[in-house]
């Protein structure tokens, strides 16, 4: 019933419609909860939209594919319509399929609709205020997810949060991903398997250069730029991932460094730092590297890439151990295997840690509840997590799978007319059969 009039009470409010709101609200839907999915934009999709973070990172090992359920519908629609190859996709087409899947499924959507206050009591959230074209509306729900990225429901609710890391502080740095068109990618993969050291190593993971599905590195030619002034000093690499349409790439390579994604004021200073560090990078790729000579910009993210802000505090919260020691839980709720991936600040080295090849762990339930509050979950990258732990979970496939079991656990409470917490975790494990078998 996509763009009908809204009611005033729902069985599900889900707020903010990223990969994990999308997931979480059609599962809540399509099993018999009246659900309705709130987004402060006209669009759906978050960052895998308005960000154009358009390649999902690693969810599998050797040959058991991870996360399936409502992360491989999308995909398979974005397939069938020629919007996705290998791990690369269109924002665009994101939105077709996603749009798809929840009309097919009976969500409400309510667009242009952020939400700036929530009636909460007694540990129970009541109501949510949204900002509607000038107008405050409220709306009630028996159960909320919260999959805004910044855990808005929660902070809103003066519920507790983590933001950072646990002891700097330190916030990852944003990217504005751009996309371009007129790339040699040929040339450009070949060139790198003949520089191998000049690239990142998990690059070449394949036996055939022409296989190369992403190129992340030209360390040194980015370096000579930097110290020329050519480039901003922030960048240390290239990286972009290839797309459906000969010749065109996704890029993840600005580096918006020292500001704070969850403060409008600045997220306007890395909206315009990524512009400009955009106009440079594509000067020097045209310039410098082999295989860029004919290629152009396409475009540009709709809004700046976020990575961290606020963390949920659940009942349970995902740690670096329990990603690096592949950690099983009696109440597994969803599985990954994406090592911890810190993008760090100029005063701070990054991290990436991959698993050892057939690794994968694991994520409790209990991490979907939302500490002092009795009828709200949070999915997605706003999850509950340590700083390390949100590192590796905060990825589309995972965001995807965590969201979808929120909407497993609202659909159930309702169905069963029971709290949240009460939930027959048996039957959430039935349902999400897909993700955990
Ligand atoms: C630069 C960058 C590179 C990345 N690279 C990869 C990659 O290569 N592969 C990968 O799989 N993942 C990658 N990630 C991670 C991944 O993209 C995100 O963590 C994930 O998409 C987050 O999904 P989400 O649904 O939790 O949140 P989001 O996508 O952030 O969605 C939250 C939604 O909530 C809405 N919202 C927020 N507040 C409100 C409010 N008050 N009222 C109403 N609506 C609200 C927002 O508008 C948004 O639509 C990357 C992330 C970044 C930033």
């Amino acid at each position: 019933m996509i763009f009908m009039s809204i009611q005033n009470k729902y069985d599900v409010i889900v707020a903010g419609a990223g990969v994990a709101g999308i997931s979480a609200a059609i599962k809540a839907s399509s099993h018999g909860a009246k659900t309705l999915l709130v987004e402060r934009y006209s669009f759906l999709g978050g960052m895998s939209s308005a960000g154009m973070v358009t390649p999902f990172m690693k969810y599998w090992i050797k040959d058991k594919v991870l996360v399936r359920g409502v992360f491989e519908n999308l995909q398979n629609e974005m397939r069938k319509i020629e919007g996705m190859i290998d791990n690369g996709f269109y924002a665009l087409e994101f939105r077709k399929a996603a749009y798809k899947l929840l009309k097919e499924a009976n969500v409400d959507i309510l667009f242009n609709a952020e939400i700036i206050a929530t009636d909460f009591k007694d540990r129970i959230l009541k109501s949510i205020t949204v900002q509607s074209n000038n107008k405050e509306i409220i709306i009630q729900a028996n159960v909320f997810i919260d999959t805004s990225g910044d855990a808005s429901l929660i902070y809103l609710s003066n519920l507790p949060f983590q933001k950072g890391d646990e002891k700097t502080g330190n916030l990852q740095t944003m990217t504005l991903f751009f996309r371009m068109g007129g790339i040699d990618i040929d040339k450009v993969k070949e060139n790198a398997w003949k520089n191998k050291e000049d690239y990142f190593s998990w690059i070449f993971d394949t036996t055939d250069y022409k296989n190369i599905i992403s190129i992340a590195g030209f360390f040194n030619s980015v370096k000579r730029a930097v110290e020329k002034g050519e480039l901003h000093k922030e960048l240390e690499y290239i990286f972009f991932t290839t797309l459906p349409e000969k010749g065109e790439g996704a890029f993840n390579t600005t580096n918006i460094t020292g500001l704070d994604a969850s403060s409008s004021y600045d997220l306007t200073k890395a909206e315009i730092i990524g512009r400009e560090q955009i106009n440079r990078v594509v000067n020097f790729l045209v310039k410098e590297i082999k295989g860029f000579e004919n290629s152009y910009l396409l475009e540009s993210a709709v809004q700046v890439g976020v990575r961290e802000t606020r963390r949920v505090i659940g009942d349970y919260t995902i740690n670096g151990n329990d990603v690096k020691k592949g950690m099983k839980f009696q109440d597994a709720i969803a599985r990954a295997c994406y090592g911890i991936d810190i993008h760090g600040q100029e005063d701070e080295e990054s991290r990436m840690e991959e698993l050892p090849e057939g690794q994968y762990y694991e994520i409790p339930m209990r991490a979907l509840f939302v500490k002092d509050a009795d009828n709200i979950l949070a999915a997605g990258r706003c999850v509950s997590s340590t700083r390390e732990g949100h590192s590796a979970v905060r990825i589309q496939p995972t965001c995807s799978a965590i969201g979808e079991a929120c909407g497993a656990v609202a659909a159930l409470a309702i169905k069963d007319n029971c709290p949240i917490r009460n939930v027959d975790y048996q039957k959430i494990r039935k349902e999400l059969s897909d993700n955990l078998d």
